[in-house]
């Protein structure tokens, strides 16, 4: 969607702060993060929120939450070994939510401890 900013980020109009992607998925930083790592994950294609995704591709939702696992453990928030410092995955939708941009993203957020529950 031309008017979408992620779309737009999508298309290299815009710059993006590029951590992981795959053919489907991308995810870069905040402008604005609100923790040590603060990654949005996106699909590539553009769908709404969480729950158009879910029900237009099930298989994408899947590929764009194992891409949030990726970007945790390529910041040090997952350890296989055992212990792990942890992380938040957390996606706004609708106004009341806080949702500011209309095009599904997951907030991959850690590196300092999160308080619950959020605001
Ligand atoms: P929401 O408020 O919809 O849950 O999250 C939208 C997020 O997009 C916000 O955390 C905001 O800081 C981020 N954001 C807004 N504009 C830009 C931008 O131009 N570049 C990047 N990297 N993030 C942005």
């Amino acid at each position: 969607m031309s008017d979408c900013l992620f779309c737009r980020m999508v298309a290299g109009e815009i710059p993006a702060d590029v951590v992981h992607q795959t053919d489907r998925v991308i995810a870069f930083r905040d402008i604005n993060p609100q923790a040590p790592t603060h990654v949005l994950v996106i699909p590539k294609e553009h769908h709404r929120n969480l729950g158009a995704l879910a029900t237009a591709d099930a298989g994408l939702l899947s590929e764009v939450v194992l891409a949030a696992r990726d970007v945790a453990r390529q910041e040090g928030l997952v350890d296989d070994g055992g212990v792990e410092p942890g992380y938040r995955v957390v996606t706004n939708t609708g106004p009341q939510a806080g949702q500011s941009v209309d095009h599904l993203h997951l907030h991959v957020l850690g590196g300092r401890g999160l308080g619950w529950p959020p605001g």
